[in-house]
């Protein structure tokens, strides 16, 4: 093993550093989100509707509620399901730590899956294993993009009767055997944060089918209050009367987030149809390389992907992901690693949680890094990706 940090020699591949994702915003936007300034509404207005109804049409799902954040909207999600004390929710620890965290503002228990090795998304076996009595949901997280197993986890589901949720923050646009994501689980959740493929700055959504549901979410988004007439306990006092009927916090949105988010989703196809491009070079250029193994492709996913993860083969080199992310930075492409195992957090140590718990995703955790993967990345960009990773992988075969 060479010393840290590994660089593969030469000039750098770049000149300007290219961080792995950057925004897109364009006139469009900015416009959008000025209108709302000159409006009379800088909290819940029409935008938020707009945006609703936008998003229902991009997922097929019947109901959309738009709320601050992915991690808000997780915490919806479990508030409507009464997840408690005693109950179990089944996740990956491959994912970012709110996918797991939602379990734990309930009082109840995240359990940790282990991962596919082809595609690194909650293996449905790996799930049928951790189901106990107590088990009340998964959170499937569409890793990197990618559609989970759809067909696996309903299955799963059919047979032992949990809530399914899915955490669609990586996969807005992606589509499993003809249908798109948010149409497939209990409730999806989205999340329009920077680095998202769609993005507001920050925003979140869940998605549902069930009427029952929508209307939890709709009273769990702002205090548990409602102006419904038929959800009161009492006959209102007058115009002004409303009740606060459940507890929650306050998850709402702004009318400037619900435009600029409005505004993203119609760039949608264009930023799909330059993702799919992009993927599909470093797909062809990576799967040469003996230094490195590509991400393979859930069988029937349509995918947009959030994140390019490469995962380093160690049979065929002799350096670490560490020195491999060193050599990249050296090139001045700077990389990123999605994730650390959940419960590796200290938080997690504490409650218990060791490691050995996944194996696969504990391995693929020391082997990946996330290189650059964004909308507005010219071809230049992309060539330039391709020569570093080419140049490090090839400098240090083995
Ligand atoms: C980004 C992300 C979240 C959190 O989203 P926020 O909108 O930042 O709260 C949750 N889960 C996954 C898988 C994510 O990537």
């Amino acid at each position: 093993m060479k010393e840290l940090p590994a660089f593969a020699g030469g000039t750098p591949v770049r000149n300007k550093k290219l961080y792995y994702s950057h925004q897109y915003i364009d006139e469009a936007d900015i416009r959008a989100v000025e209108e709302v300034l000159r409006s009379d509404y800088l909290t819940t207005g029409p935008h938020i509707t707009e945006c609703e109804e936008k998003l229902c049409r991009v997922t097929g799902a019947k109901h959309a509620v738009l709320c601050s954040n992915d991690t808000a909207a997780l915490h919806m999600a479990v508030m409507a399901i009464g997840l408690g004390p005693g109950d179990e929710l089944i996740t990956t620890p491959i994912t970012f730590a709110a996918s797991a965290n939602c379990a734990l503002y309930m009082g109840a228990r995240p359990v940790f899956a282990d991962i596919d090795e082809a595609t690194w998304n909650i293996d449905p076996a790996c799930i049928e294993a951790c189901i106990t009595p107590r088990t009340k949901a998964v959170v499937a997280v569409d890793y990197g993009g990618q559609s989970v197993n759809q067909d696996a986890i309903l299955a799963l589901k059919k047979k032992y009767g949990f809530v399914y949720i899915e955490d669609a923050a990586h996969s807005i646009g992606t589509s499993y055997k003809g249908k798109p994501v948010g149409s497939f689980a209990d409730m999806t959740t989205l999340s329009f944060h920077a680095v998202k493929t769609i993005t507001g700055g920050e925003g979140g959504a869940v998605l549902t089918d069930s009427e029952e549901l929508y209307e939890k979410l709709l009273l769990l988004r702002t205090h548990g209050i409602t102006r419904n007439p038929a959800q009161m306990v009492h006959q209102p006092d007058g115009p002004w009367y409303y009740e606060q009927v459940a507890l929650a916090p306050n998850y709402r949105i702004t009318d400037m987030q619900a435009a600029l988010i409005s505004s993203q989703l119609d760039k949608l196809p264009a930023f799909a149809e330059r993702k799919k491009k992009i993927v599909a070079r470093y797909n062809e250029a990576f799967s040469k390389l003996p230094g490195c193994i590509v991400q393979q492709e859930t069988a029937g996913s349509d995918t947009v992907r959030h994140l390019y993860v490469l995962r380093i083969n160690p049979a065929h080199l002799s350096i670490n992901r560490r020195q491999f992310f060193d050599a990249m930075e050296a090139e001045n492409i700077v990389c990123n690693v999605h994730y650390i195992p959940i419960y590796y957090f200290p938080y997690y140590e504490k409650l218990g949680y060791q490691k050995g718990l996944c194996p696969k995703a504990e391995q693929l955790y020391e082997e990946m890094l996330t290189i650059p993967l964004f909308y507005a990345m010219t071809d230049q960009d992309v060539e330039d990706v391709i020569h570093a990773v080419t140049k490090i992988l090839t400098y240090y075969e083995t």
